[in-house]
């Protein structure tokens, strides 16, 4: 009777694991594909974001997405080259605090985008237009600018210039200069100021797009473009403080859309406010008429009369 009795419970025990490691796994894994848009909440799955090109449907808010996908969205048929670049000293402060170890953060951020720094770069066609993209990953580090990063910037310009190709984008999402490398981040402002000299020096565009554009990156190579746009959304940024740092030293409250794209739209720190879908064709756009290149199928035949805000409404 006994045996028969822990047999039956041995069993139900054995079957109650299973049931519940297969819903641990379920679980998991949806999870891992479904996603909440942080603005208005609304659910997305995986592919569904994907396709939309990490936009939300619901209120247009543009996910700050990695450089792998701004790669892949940027060149045509998603193929392009990572441009390698020289590699510096990792955490040259050996920066440590009581609850973080720098070093132990740079291994975890590379391990997780399978990037050297903040900023990586690649080279492809853009509507059949030669292109150099950089960009940066808020999975790394907030997308702070590091020694690496001003040094894979540095290079990207160099390689643009030695291929002679037709533009140089950046997308930017950071978080400013990385605070734990002190001098070694600040001296990356005129690092990248010197290659956005090299590019102008050679008459090669430089566009800069931006989702969060703040700190020691607005306040450099962020700012120096032949021309600036912004993705849409009232979560996205630039300035060179923080909205709370700048409300706390004047005691005084600032509006909602503060440093937001509608709102720097209106001081005239950028051109253009674009919708992620067509940041591609209004750059190749403009580069075309920049270089007065042959009309390829989205360009324009009479460029010489084409105004920027005839382009961003097509
Ligand atoms: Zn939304």
């Amino acid at each position: 009777m006994t045996n028969w009795l822990e047999k039956i419970l041995s069993k139900a025990k054995e079957a109650g694991a299973k049931l519940s490691n297969s819903f641990k796994k379920t679980t998991i894994k949806n999870a891992s594909l479904w996603s909440s848009c942080p603005d208005c909440k609304k659910m997305f799955l995986g592919k569904d974001l994907e396709t939309n090109l990490y936009v939300c449907t619901q209120c247009d808010y543009h996910f700050r997405i990695s450089a792998e996908n701004r790669f892949k969205i940027f060149f045509d048929n998603s193929q392009y080259n990572m441009i390698p670049t020289k590699k510096l000293i990792d955490d040259p402060n050996q920066f440590k605090t009581e609850l973080k170890v720098y070093k132990d953060q740079l291994k975890s951020a590379k391990k997780k985008t399978n990037q050297n720094a903040s900023l990586v770069s690649a080279n492809g066609k853009v509507n059949g237009l030669d292109m150099v993209c950089s960009s940066f990953d808020f999975n790394f580090n907030g997308g702070t600018l590091s020694l690496q990063s001003g040094q894979n910037f540095y290079e990207a310009c160099e390689y643009a210039v030695k291929n002679k190709v037709s533009a140089l984008t950046v997308f930017i999402t950071t978080g400013g200069a990385a605070l734990q490398e002190n001098l070694f981040a600040l001296y990356q402002m005129p690092k990248t100021i010197l290659g956005v000299q090299m590019l102008k020096k050679n008459k090669i565009p430089y566009f800069v797009v931006a989702n969060v554009n703040i700190g020691g990156v607005s306040a450099s190579f962020g700012s120096l473009g032949d021309f600036h746009i912004m993705e849409p959304g009232k979560k996205t940024i630039w300035g060179f403080a923080g909205k709370k740092i700048i409300q706390g030293t004047i005691s005084e409250q600032l509006p909602e859309d503060f440093q937001s794209a509608s709102h720097v739209l209106t001081t005239g720190a950028i051109d253009m406010v674009t919708h992620r879908k067509d940041q591609k064709k209004v750059i190749s756009n403009l580069v075309s008429i920049l270089l007065k290149k042959e009309k390829s199928q989205q360009l324009y035949s009479d460029y010489d009369d084409i105004k920027v805000s005839q382009i961003v409404n097509q």
